[in-house]
């Protein structure tokens, strides 16, 4: 996988707690507060045995970590991937903790993950994989407990298999068991453009705190699933430049900006954005070290790493993806000023309309999508500046600016209810 670019630091899990030690550290609070922060609250592994197309069984790995529910039911999405496995299944778990408390969602966090390879899966093999695990975490998951949604690797249809799994195991449909289901299905308006409805304005956001427009800015973007390919067309549409795209098979450039919907057009017949006309191809890793306005890594864990951190030449950096720079480039990116807007912040807008879908589906009402993407809109600007304000407050990277406000939250919420027993 190109865009896999391996990373020297520890792993995830390891950034995740760096990035909670220095928030804990800030706040002032002790160790037992951090060690219990740190740790997961409950975790299921599950083996999910797989009849393939061919007939052969396989038995892959699932989990489902649920890392806090202090706040209220625990939120986060499944993913599907070769190479995942427990220890990023609980940073992933814990990112969403902060995510949900950082834009003041009643929700704790959690992730899945299951190992498989869905690219190389028949629709139905991933059916019955996705059945199999729904049936095997369904006495922890449901919609006052755990809610899953999409996440790498997994769509609306996924949702869609465990919403009737779960539901034909307790004999009614429960539509608020999973988020980012089809529109027919209960799905909310805007929920599947939401993450990059975010990652774009947030993008504006932040060209503005540097003094720049957004109208000429050079931006490439890592990765064109369901994050990128929408960032890239949103803030093609807002006058930006898109010089430069990847995915997990290659990249494209053009210094004069791609026409981003041809491209989406090329991707949707090829499969990816290899082969484009209206562009050359690129070197995968290069585009991280691309001189830019902004360079939005979209795709998947430790892609800026303490090997190229220094050479990544963007002004700013917007995570549209969950964890995509180690601790150790962070503070790199931070001494060679480079504004890290953080994935926290930066991709929040698929779970702050998951929420908005899972209050639709409680009141069992339909909100416009007009409504739905003025609500996001406020959140989000509430966020940016309260995490903006923080930052030159305490003199820190907005990274633990954030990080900090959602630890204090989740701590207080922690505090106000008291240890059991
Ligand atoms: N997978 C998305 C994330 O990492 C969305 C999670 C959700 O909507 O629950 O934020």
């Amino acid at each position: 996988m190109t865009v896999m670019a391996t990373s020297p630091s520890g792993g995830p899990l390891c950034d995740a707690r760096t990035q909670l030690r220095q928030a804990v550290e800030i706040l002032g609070y002790d160790e037992g507060t951090y060690d219990m922060l740190a740790t997961s609250r409950r975790e299921v592994s599950v083996s999910v045995p797989l009849r393939r197309d061919d007939g052969r069984i396989e038995v892959l790995v699932g989990h489902r970590v649920q890392h806090n529910f202090s706040r209220g039911p625990a939120k986060g999405g499944l993913r599907f991937g070769p190479g995942v496995d427990l220890d990023e299944v609980r940073a992933l778990a814990m990112w969403m903790t902060w995510k949900c408390a950082l834009v003041d969602l009643p929700y704790g966090g959690a992730k899945g993950g299951i190992a498989i390879d869905p690219r190389s899966s028949s629709m139905a093999e991933l059916e019955r994989v996705t059945r199999r695990y729904t049936s095997e975490i369904a006495p922890v998951i449901g919609p006052d407990q755990d809610i899953p949604a999409p996440d790498v690797g997994t769509d609306e249809r996924v949702m869609a298999w465990m919403l009737d799994t779960y539901s034909v195991g307790i004999g009614r449909t429960a539509p608020a068991v999973v988020t980012g289901k089809p529109i027919a299905l209960g799905g909310s308006l805007g929920r599947a453009s939401a993450t990059s409805r975010g990652v774009a304005d947030i993008t504006v956001a932040a060209l503005a705190h540097r003094g720049r427009d957004v109208r000429g800015a050079r931006i490439a973007v890592q990765g064109f699933g369901k994050v990128g390919r929408d960032a890239a067309r949103f803030l093609h549409e807002a006058g930006a430049r898109i010089v430069a795209v990847s995915d997990v098979d290659g990249a494209v450039i053009a210094l004069e900006g791609l026409d981003v919907p041809a491209l989406v057009a090329h991707a949707a017949v090829a499969g990816t954005v290899v082969g484009f006309a209206g562009a050359d191809p690129l070197e995968p890793a290069e585009l991280l070290e691309l001189e830019l306005d902004v360079l939005i890594p979209a795709a998947v864990e430790g892609v800026i790493h303490e090997g190229n951190a220094r050479r990544v030449r963007a002004a700013i950096v917007v995570e549209g993806a969950n964890g995509p720079t180690t601790s150790e480039a962070d503070r790199i990116l931070r001494e060679r000023d480079v504004l890290v807007v953080p994935d926290i912040l930066a991709n929040s807008g698929g779970v702050i309309v998951s929420y908005f879908e899972w209050a639709q589906a409680n009141q069992t009402y339909r909100w416009s999508e007009a409504e739905v993407e003025r609500r996001l809109r406020e959140r989000m600007t509430i966020a940016w500046h309260a995490v903006v304000d923080s930052a030159a407050r305490r003199d820190v990277s907005l990274r633990l600016a954030a990080t900090t406000l959602a630890v204090e939250r989740v701590t207080e919420a922690h505090r106000l209810r008291g240890l059991y027993p």
